[in-house]
């Protein structure tokens, strides 16, 4: 609506046109991750304003916003809730800096969480991009170990197909091809393992384990820590796994003194199931397998290494959906283990990391409405229910001999479609197509995904998935 009310082309009366913004908006925004040469082909949709899971753009066509703005957006985009704590705290503090201040906002936020891993991670470093949380939380595991005499404790482990960002040191654990080469002479190396991709047989799990095993065996004593998305790799292509590898990759993690850092940023905040995914892998922990430390009387006792308390990790990794996705945040949680290694009257022991919005407040008011939203609420339960509307309304992909690994996990339902089908720029086709089915969303190579806002009926289910199965009519078709 703003948008409308500044816009001053006085040849549109008020309204931009949106070939004007197209047209503006290539010759100065430079658009994320984009080809510009093929923007210019295929020109970014401008949109209007959004309500509830619709964007809307401005010549009135309404899409249903099936990726959730990039995985960000969890009530909709227009949440009286969230849109209402933003205001409040708008009109009492926006701002200050968190070192040598604090505010209510962000105090309320950590001990929320910390209450949220029952008092495991008790401590909260704040950031505002995903990446950043990453490079926090790498940071951190790294001059842990120095300060405990193990510098010599320096390397990164990741998953094959791992994303966690792009900044440089993100991007080092990061093994997506196309993000990741052009910048490859300037990464520092980490060691990639096999993924549990759920698509490779029921060994895929024993096989990831036993590759991990050999490279923590070989590297001992100069692993810091390993880095993993519980449960989905979102980037990847939505890969999934059970929460049976997390929790013996955890045992691993206890057995050759390496730090787990649980990247949530996507899969976080109730996507998979549980408020953090990597719950469902304490809610998995069996009795304990050969070679696992013992855990004694439950998650929250501590390992007798004393670095963890045992069952979660040692980092979680929060972004995308803390805020609602209304307002960049991000942050790492840990245990009081490793903020004790900190802990000291030498300044250069501390962690001296900053940014300048770290902890912003209107941020951190948002991200209070969201987990208001989860304990007051029953939204779990809700997006069980969700979870089962989408899975009945795409049962009948199951048959469709044109895909394969139609697979979910909460609120992230996705199939593959058959490479030898896709043709050529098949994510590309199949976004345009969408587009004249009323649905936004952006396959990942021939995989077609859905993660929806938690707005999901039975009706919406229904259309999600005649829209799908429409636009795989559409654009197979035209490909044969
Ligand atoms: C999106 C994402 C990131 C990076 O977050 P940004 O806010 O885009 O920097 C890191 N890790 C995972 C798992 C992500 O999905």
């Amino acid at each position: 609506m703003t948008n409308i009310a500044h816009n001053t082309d006085p040849s549109h009366a008020g309204l931009p046109h949106p070939h004007d913004l197209q047209r503006r908006s290539l010759a100065a925004v430079w658009h994320p991750c984009t080809q510009m040469a093929r923007a210019a082909v295929v020109p970014p949709l401008p949109i209007a304003r959004g309500d509830g899971p619709w964007l809307i753009d401005y010549e009135g066509r309404r899409y249903f916003d099936a990726n959730s703005s990039w995985w960000v957006n969890l009530f909709g985009h227009s949440d009286d809730g969230i849109k209402s704590a933003i205001h409040q705290q708008l009109d009492t503090l926006a701002h200050v800096m968190l070192a040598g201040c604090t505010h209510a906002p962000a105090v309320e936020l950590a001990e929320k969480l910390s209450a949220l891993t029952g008092g495991a991670l008790g401590h909260t470093f704040f950031a505002s991009d995903g990446a950043s949380a990453v490079e926090i939380a790498l940071k951190m595991s790294f001059h842990s170990w120095r300060n405990r005499g193990q510098e010599a404790k320096r390397e990164f482990v990741c998953l094959r197909h791992g994303y966690h960002g792009e900044t440089i040191g993100a991007l080092a654990v990061t093994d997506v091809a196309v993000f990741r080469d052009a910048y490859a002479p300037l990464l520092m190396q980490a060691h990639v393992v096999a993924s549990p991709d759920s698509r490779q047989g029921p060994d895929s799990e024993a096989l990831a384990l036993a590759d991990l095993r050999k490279l923590l065996e070989a590297r001992q004593g100069h692993i810091a820590a390993l880095i993993i998305e519980p449960l989905v790799q979102c980037a990847a292509g939505m890969v999934m796994h059970a929460p049976s590898y997390l929790h013996a990759v955890r045992a691993l993690c206890d057995t050759f003194g390496v730090h787990l850092i649980a990247d949530e940023i996507a899969v976080g905040c109730g996507r998979t199931g549980t408020f953090f995914a990597f719950e469902q892998a304490l809610a998995s922990a069996g009795p304990p397998q050969a070679g696992e430390t013992p855990s004694g009387g439950g998650a929250h006792t501590r390992a007798p290494g004393g670095t963890h308390p045992f069952g979660w990790p040692d980092f979680i990794t929060l972004s995308k959906g803390i805020s609602g996705g209304m307002l960049p945040l991000s942050l790492v949680l840990t245990t009081e283990a490793v903020y004790q290694c900190f802990w000291s009257d030498d300044v250069a022991r501390g962690f001296l990391h900053s940014h300048s919005y770290t902890g912003n407040a209107l941020a951190c008011a948002a991200a209070n409405a969201v987990l208001d939203r989860f304990a007051s609420g029953n939204v779990l339960e809700h997006n069980r229910q969700q979870s089962a509307w989408l899975q009945q309304a795409f049962a009948p992909l199951q048959a469709d001999t044109r895909v394969q690994h139609l697979r979910q996990r909460g609120m992230i339902l996705a199939f593959d479609v058959r490479p030898e089908l896709a043709g050529q720029r098949f994510a590309e086709r199949f976004h345009l197509a969408a587009r004249q089915h009323e649905l936004l969303i952006r396959p990942i190579g021939n995989t077609v995904y859905l993660m929806p806002p938690y707005l999901v009926d039975e009706p919406t289910a229904q259309f999600l998935a005649q829209a799908v199965t429409q636009t795989l009519n559409d654009v197979l078709h035209h490909a044969a």
